[in-house]
């Protein structure tokens, strides 16, 4: 059977047609999923994730759909300028996403004046819709875009400030001892590794547990060294006992920290279904038996896991 060319647009048509309904009704379900946080009890520690991983969405459509979602959540007058196509799936993300970051640089949109942008955009290519979010924000180039340009390279996008700029060379120059010529990327690398070094827990009992087997050795070596030599080993790190750590106590011994099982795999949380959730962020020692039900400190009663699956337990208690 050979369709006319009348036939074959007006298939196309029928069908872009129920690609829309289905795309809102994907919306729908996935506000409902999202607000339940079903993606906790599944082993995510995001819907996003959630969303890419389970659903099998590109990073990209995620996006698109979740941003949607956000946005026909507040607004659900404009359900329907989705399904007519009037409000395109894109710029309904974009509108979102221009207003977030709006609102993170403490420029709030009362709810009028969303849906007085939202009407303003209907109908619009995205090109058009950027203009309009130019005109209105002449800053708006400060948003930082990413994507992945090979399996193990990101390009990163985002304008930064002129001062910025000059600290990120001075630094360069002050590190040019290291490697004169130093790259923005290898630069943040330095930073980041002094970051860590200060904010992850994980490094800190590493190093703490390095300088405790250090300090049990000192003794001996320091009877062995020359008496005509200053002694430099002067033990700074020296912990006393304090008050906190003799009543019971949120803190937990580095000792028992390291003793608590780490892969390197991150949050240790795993669905119902065997799916473990291996996010770092924010990864932080959990009690098993929770500490407001009388969990001890112990090794035996800690696990790692994401700062995400942490709060959920805390809050199901
Ligand atoms: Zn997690």
């Amino acid at each position: 059977m050979k369709l006319s060319n009348n036939e074959l647009v007006l298939e196309a048509e029928k069908e872009i047609k129920r690609e829309r309904e289905s795309t809102l009704k994907i919306i729908k379900l996935f506000q409902e999923i999202s607000a339940r946080k079903i993606y906790l009890e599944r082993g995510y520690p995001s819907f996003y994730e959630m969303v890419t991983q389970h659903f099998g969405y590109c990073a990209g459509s995620a996006m698109r759909r979740i941003n949607a979602m956000k946005l026909v959540k507040e607004m659900p007058q404009f359900e329907e300028k989705i399904e007519s196509g009037e409000l395109s799936l894109s710029v309904a993300a974009d509108v979102q996403s221009f207003l977030y970051q709006e609102a993170k640089i403490e420029r709030p949109y009362s709810l009028n004046a969303k849906i007085e942008l939202v009407e303003t955009c209907l109908g619009k290519s995205r090109r058009e819709v950027e203009e309009e979010f130019a005109r209105r924000n002449p800053e708006k180039e400060k948003r930082e875009t990413q994507h992945a340009i090979s399996h193990d390279r990101l390009r990163v996008s985002f304008s930064i400030s002129k001062e910025l700029n000059e600290k990120l060379n001075h630094l360069k120059d002050l590190l040019g001892h290291v490697d004169p010529s130093m790259t923005t990327e290898a630069l943040l690398d330095r930073l980041c590794e002094l970051g860590l070094e200060q904010y992850d827990q994980r490094r800190k009992a590493e190093r703490a547990a390095v300088r405790k087997e250090k300090r049990m050795k000192e003794p001996q070596q320091s009877k062995a060294a020359n008496p005509g030599t200053q002694s430099t080993s002067f033990d700074m790190d020296a912990t006393s006992t304090s008050a906190a750590e003799v009543a019971r106590s949120r803190y937990i011994k580095v000792h028992e920290s390291l003793q608590v099982e780490n892969d390197g795999q991150g949050c240790t949380f795993v669905s119902e279904s065997g799916r473990r959730c291996r996010s770092k962020r924010f990864l932080q020692l959990d009690h098993i038996e929770l500490f407001a039900r009388g969990g001890a400190n112990e090794a035996a009663n800690l696990r790692w896991m994401c700062g995400m699956h942490n709060r959920a337990r805390a809050h199901d208690a």
